[in-house]
């Protein structure tokens, strides 16, 4: 079986290439990477006009299964990434129960393959029931195959407890992922401490909470010499002490969500519970920083932080409301409307982040098109126009704070090991 995906711009940042070219692929496999292929015999797909990237990949995304299927299931989680472009999700153990053993890890791994459309890593807790007193089976669960632990959700109050779990990922070289918000300062906060909070009358999660988080965790990394990944980073003074630390040489990594690049505490101003995610959105000056990081390389990756409810749930007055909303079907149109139409980032730059930058984080493969590699390729139309409407989205979160923006860009094709999963937003599986 031979495919050759013919005319587009490929942009493969791992590899610094930014070309006009083909792409052969056979059996599932990238077999040529070129100007001008000779596809003789091929079955052709015509890129013309669109970037040819990588496999997006997003490496926090909550697929709500086991347990809590009334938000979303790996069926309706890996379609809503087929159909925001998306070849590869990380999934967060924060599930009923919690993914702290290796049973549960294979359960996800077994699930996702009998029922997902892109692939799916899982990441495991690094408490018991993520309740931040006692390490989870942490060999045991990256022996199922765990990418990465995490306790996200929560911040891992104990020092001791977070320091021991940096040390024992370490010793299999997996990352440990922090959700950072110093929890005895958010507590009953519900937006960004600011003017829009003072104004509203709201209790609020001041940006400081997330500063000492963020500062612990890093000299924890320092001093251990373990690997840190910082989640959902969304407050200037963290970006700051992250750019400094790898300055030092600390092993520390970051993520920003296309939300907190792109919106501020402002849109809180309707109530729209859509835009209740934590940590908060905030005020311009520190959506700012988060685009200076992403620009000078702090910023690792762009992660959604897919969050899904169900729509009873969201349907709450503000402060009743849960946090999050389903961001991978919105993703790419988001990023590229604020941040490339605009100037701030370029194309090659937006890639890294949403390719190789989680890929590398995570390990294993994903992220490169390259001769030998499986055949995960997102077909991107930059300039598309759409407007968003949450009632076509897969995912069975339909809130979004994004909800009838019309944006410009988006994934309309998606293959996996060579299959063509996704067209112009439609999912063929
Ligand atoms: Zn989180």
């Amino acid at each position: 079986m031979k495919l050759l995906i013919k005319g587009g711009r490929i942009i493969n940042p791992a590899l610094n290439m930014d070309i006009a070219g083909d792409i052969l692929i056979t059996d599932g496999c990238i077999a040529e990477i070129g100007q001008k292929i000779d596809g003789a015999g091929a079955e052709i797909f015509d890129a013309t006009g669109y970037i040819v990237a990588p496999g997006l990949v997003d490496m926090h995304v909550h697929l709500r299964e086991p347990g809590l299927e009334a938000k979303e299931d790996i069926y309706s989680g890996t379609r809503a990434a087929a159909a925001g472009g998306f070849t590869t999700i990380a999934c967060m153990p924060n599930t009923k129960p919690v993914v702290d053993s290796s049973i549960a890890v294979s359960g996800i791994i077994q699930r996702a393959q009998n029922e997902g459309v892109v692939r799916v890593r899982a990441i495991g807790a690094l408490s018991k029931g993520q309740e931040g007193k006692e390490l989870a089976e942490i060999g045991d669960m990256v022996a199922a195959g765990a990418v990465a632990l995490s306790d996200d959700g929560h911040y891992v109050s104990s020092a001791r407890l977070f320091q021991a779990g940096l040390l024992y990922a370490n010793m299999f070289d997996k990352v440990v992922i922090s959700h950072a918000e110093e929890e005895s300062l958010v507590e009953d906060g519900h937006m960004h401490e600011g003017a829009i909070s003072a104004m509203l009358g709201m209790r609020s999660r001041p940006a400081v909470a997330e500063d000492i988080a963020v500062m612990r965790d890093v000299m924890l990394a320092e001093y251990t010499g373990a690997r840190l990944h910082i989640a959902h980073v969304s407050s200037a003074n963290a970006v700051e002490f992250i750019r400094q630390a790898k300055k030092r040489g600390v092993k520390v990594t970051a993520e920003a969500t296309p939300h907190h690049l792109t919106l501020t505490d402002e849109a809180v101003i309707g109530f729209d519970t859509a835009t209740k995610v934590n940590p908060p959105l905030r005020s311009a000056d520190h959506v700012q920083a988060l685009i200076q990081g992403l620009n000078d390389g702090t910023i690792d990756a762009i992660a959604t932080d897919h969050a899904p409810h169900a729509a009873e749930e969201k349907d709450m007055e503000y402060i009743y409301a849960p946090s999050g909303f389903a961001g991978l079907e919105t993703s790419v149109g988001v990023i590229l409307t604020s941040l490339y139409h605009t100037g701030q980032c370029t194309l090659p730059q937006i890639l890294e982040k949403m390719t190789i930058g989680p890929a590398r984080i995570l390990g294993g493969e994903a992220g490169v098109l390259q001769p030998g590699a499986a055949a995960d390729i997102t077909l991107i139309d930059p300039d598309r126009e759409w407007v968003v409407d949450e009632t076509t989205f897969y995912t069975k979160g339909k809130k979004t704070p994004f909800s009838g923006q019309k944006l410009k860009g988006k994934a309309v094709a998606v293959f996996v090991a060579g299959e063509l999963i996704m067209k112009n937003g439609e999912v063929l599986k």
